[in-house]
């Protein structure tokens, strides 16, 4: 059965793009146009100069690049190797984001894209330019440097985008960006994004665009007291700390179940081996999952068997589940309503939901959007310190101490603490009891937690494979053994990224084999054709003997070894 989740990508094509350009956007996971992209393709395909507003994080690269790369690639012969687009943006790193965006799309095309912003030295970009590039991606001010030189010839450009024009105006490239206009011929086609209509934007698109074509993502207006009473919170965290600040909010919020939005479905794949590897139960549920794999994966999570599912926004349409206590935005949505949309299956029938969003600094303005249209707060949070979630542990430590009395059938450890009591004071002996407990839970919560194949030595049980292949529930962190201290022996295991090996496939094959227990391996790094994992001394040499004779991922093995440090 086709369910509305299927998400195959076909939304992109019935905008008008071409096929290589739905197969490369396919690839890199995305399943449906954003909103902006769904209104601005059409309107860019059919040639129409563009007003369109839309802020970052709403796919607005794609939304002009993949028009853009369709209309050159309708006739790669004339003018090769010519300047045949600009895209002026107003930032180096956002020329770089572009640029790299539309090589991304490019991909297979034969269209060159060079990015040319200020700080970077001139030759290495008029060598590059020289070489040919019919795509352009630049800050005003180098751009017009590379005009003054002679470097850069927009004569053939047939058409230019103003990206962020508000900002670059702030940034008082107003007259650069009249200066560089000029430089293209009238017959060009024109496209301005910015944040806001503001009356500056429309002075500046009075002056280059020719009857354009409005393009507003209208907001969905919603009566307040509408949605349930969530708590929201936002962390800012840049690119590379995402996956470190995600652990430490689960480790500190330990939600009984939480639905983790990502975009693409690469993005979901990635993250959940991540956080099978730490340790967590989660599932994937992406559209390019059958519909049966995608039922058992539902399952799972409906009987509280998984308490993670990663998600994309198609494949969670339509789902209908009571029991999520956190809604967690790993990646910003693409529009405010598709927020209110996710953090709505939290805090159903009258339960308390917390929606926690993970926003990169630049992304905060979507965090405003959203007040606005939800009429509620989104609190700014501060990271849970490593202080804070030994708090939390003991607070949990307490829950659990109480549970396991009221359980009874602790007569064996009776007698011990009797003995015991003979020298100490009984509330000692239960203090030291607790903080023993928790040390070792201590020792295996790392702050941050590394993206999956650039581990630091740390420890985590691997996640159990039923008979059906699927993954069973994996213990909490707080449940994790602690790892061997002690000197390390580096695994050279000769099957890697090209084998699709996973952290928890080597994991899983190291302890279930050689039986030791997953809480002693050390760090593990993946490359393209082997992988590296440490092991305590002392379990090498079995550990070794048991991977010759197992097979990982269908693959027999050979193993080398030396001291790790
Ligand atoms: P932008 O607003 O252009 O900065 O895009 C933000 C992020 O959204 C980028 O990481 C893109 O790769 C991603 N993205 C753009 N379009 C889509 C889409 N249709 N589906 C999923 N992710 C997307």
């Amino acid at each position: 059965m086709k369910t509305p989740t299927a998400g195959d990508s076909s939304g992109f094509a019935s905008l008008g793009l071409a096929a290589p350009l739905v197969a490369a956007v396919s690839a890199l996971g995305y399943e449906e146009p954003t909103p902006i992209q769904r209104e601005a393709i059409p309107v860019l395909i059919a040639g129409h100069d563009m007003l369109g507003q839309a802020a970052t994080g709403t796919g607005k690269t794609a939304a002009f690049a993949l028009p853009l790369l369709n209309k050159l690639s309708e006739d790669l012969k004339t003018n090769r190797g010519k300047a045949r687009a600009l895209v002026l943006v107003p930032t180096r790193e956002l020329a770089m984001q572009v640029a790299e965006a539309l090589h991304k799309y490019a991909k297979g095309s034969n269209l060159n894209v060079v990015p040319v912003y200020g700080g970077a030295p001139m030759d290495h970009q008029i060598r590059a330019l020289r070489r040919g590039a019919e795509v352009v991606v630049g800050t005003p001010g180098r751009v017009l440097d590379h005009l003054r030189r002679q470097t850069l010839n927009l004569a053939s450009v047939e058409m230019v985008v103003l990206d962020e024009a508000d900002e670059m105006l702030d940034m008082g490239f107003s007259e650069d960006i009249d200066a560089i206009i000029a430089e293209t011929p009238d017959t060009r086609q024109t496209a301005l994004f910015a944040a806001t209509f503001a009356p500056r934007i429309l002075s500046i698109a009075g002056k280059h665009l020719k009857t354009p074509k409005k393009v507003q993502i209208a907001q969905e207006k919603r009566a307040p007291g509408k949605l349930p009473q969530i708590r929201q919170v936002a962390y800012i965290v840049g690119r590379g700390q995402k996956t470190g600040a995600l652990s430490r909010i689960l480790d500190f919020e330990s939600p009984k179940s939480a639905i983790i939005f990502c975009r693409t479905r690469l993005e979901v794949d990635e993250l959940t081996d991540t956080l099978n590897a730490h340790g967590y139960g989660a599932q994937a549920l992406h559209g390019g999952m059958m519909q049966k794999q995608r039922d058992r994966v539902m399952q799972l999570f409906r009987s509280e068997k998984a308490d993670i599912l990663v998600a994309t926004d198609v494949a969670a349409r339509g789902l209908d589940i009571d029991h999520v206590s956190h809604v967690i935005n790993y990646d910003l949505p693409t529009a405010p309503e598709v927020y209110v949309h996710r953090i709505g299956r939290t805090g159903r029938i009258g339960r308390d939901g917390v929606a926690i969003t993970l926003a990169a600094p630049r992304e905060q303005r979507f965090l405003q959007y959203v007040e606005r249209l939800t009429k509620q707060k989104v609190e700014i949070g501060k990271l849970p310190t490593e202080a804070d979630l030994r708090k939390r542990r003991l607070e949990a430590a307490k829950d659990a101490i109480r549970e396991r009395i009221t359980a009874g059938g602790l007569e064996d450890t009776r007698e011990l603490v009797e003995s015991l009591a003979q020298e100490f004071e009984m509330i000692d002996i239960a203090a030291a009891a607790v903080a023993m407990a928790n040390d070792s839970a201590d020792k295996t919560v790392v702050a941050d937690m590394p993206v999956a194949d650039e581990r630091q030595p740390r420890s985590y049980d691997a996640p159990q494979r039923d008979d059906r292949g699927s993954y069973d529930r994996a213990p909490r962190p707080a449940s994790r053994a602690p790892r061997d201290e002690g000197p390390m022996t580096l695994l050279r295991i000769s099957v890697g990224k090209e084998e699709s090996i996973r952290p928890a496939d080597l994991v899983g094959a190291i302890a279930g084999e050689a039986k030791i227990p997953s809480g002693v391996i050390g760090a593990i790094k993946i490359h393209d054709d082997y992988s590296l994992v440490e092991i305590p001394d002392e379990h090498a040499e079995r550990v070794i003997t048991a991977l010759k004779r197992t097979q990982i991922r269908g693959h027999k093995v050979t193993v080398q070894s030396k001291p790790a440090r």
